[in-house]
């Protein structure tokens, strides 16, 4: 196994807009957070990307093109085209130039009952035409209370890893650790359970292929605040932040990313 302290991963802060926003408001959000980069000076930051919803994509092209900070999406759809009502296919989101896709949030896994099959075929679909699957594996409070969780998450990153594998694409993908627990409750995970878990996933990885392990980058989700970020980003396997509540206010996103790469 490669010691991945010792390989780079540049930390990747993504705010996760959720089912939030309108032209005007996002507007507001988003020409706060290019003022506070643009003033920031090209200080120490981490990178930054908004999953906004669908409707938002065309904004989001117009207004972060030549700018830096990424825009995505918060689903996709494994199918190409057809009969899918409601769906966002990959070569929509590349349409608007989208640079990735969130898959498998908890919120979509609980309402939608998608599985880790569906997921695992979401995150392919992405990453063979170029974009970044941001795939999301977390456990319920009743799994980490019976002792379950390394094992439950760890299934799950399994199940997506080994079909991103099978064609050769897992080295194009990124995970977000969030325990259900933690996502818009305020309670975070400590900066230890974030690492027990962050470190079992990336052996899970390297278990299937050791030097995308290394690189792969993992971010930890659930009620990050600015006030958290730092002490999550000094763990060794803690690589970002994917961010919902807090990535709605410039400021306080802002100075999560800053945190996350260690101003
Ligand atoms: C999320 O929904 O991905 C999330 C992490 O939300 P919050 O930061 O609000 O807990």
């Amino acid at each position: 196994m490669l010691n991945s302290a010792a390989v780079q991963r540049p930390p990747w802060v993504v705010g996760n807009w959720k089912m939030n926003g309108g032209l005007s408001d996002n507007e507001a959000l988003l020409s706060g957070l290019l003022g506070l980069l643009e003033a920031h000076g090209g200080g120490r930051i981490a990178q930054c990307a908004v999953a906004v919803p669908a409707p938002y994509l065309f904004q989001s092209m117009v207004r972060l093109s030549g700018h830096s900070i990424g825009w995505g999406g918060q689903d996709v759809s494994a199918e190409p085209a057809g009969a899918f009502t409601g769906e966002v296919s990959v070569s929509m989101l590349r349409d608007f130039e989208a640079q990735f896709s969130i898959v498998g949030h908890s919120e979509r896994r609980t309402r939608h009952a998608e599985t880790d099959a569906v997921i695992a075929a979401k995150a392919v679909a992405l990453a063979d035409s170029g974009l970044v699957p941001l795939i999301c594996v977390g456990e319920s409070i009743q799994v980490r209370d019976s002792g379950k969780a390394v094992e439950s998450v760890c299934q799950q990153v399994q199940r997506v890893a080994q079909a991103l594998q099978s064609k050769a694409l897992l080295g194009k993908a990124v995970f977000a650790y969030e325990p259900i627990w933690a996502i818009g409750t305020g309670r975070s995970a400590t900066p230890e359970q974030a690492q027990e878990m962050h470190a079992a996933i990336r052996r899970t990885l390297s278990e299937i292929d050791a030097k995308a392990a290394a690189q792969i980058r993992l971010l930890y989700g659930g009620s990050v605040k600015a006030a958290s970020a730092a002490a999550l980003a000094a763990q060794p396997d803690v690589d970002g932040a994917l961010v919902g509540g807090a990535s709605l206010e410039a400021k306080e996103f802002f100075d999560i990313a800053c945190a996350m790469s260690g101003q």
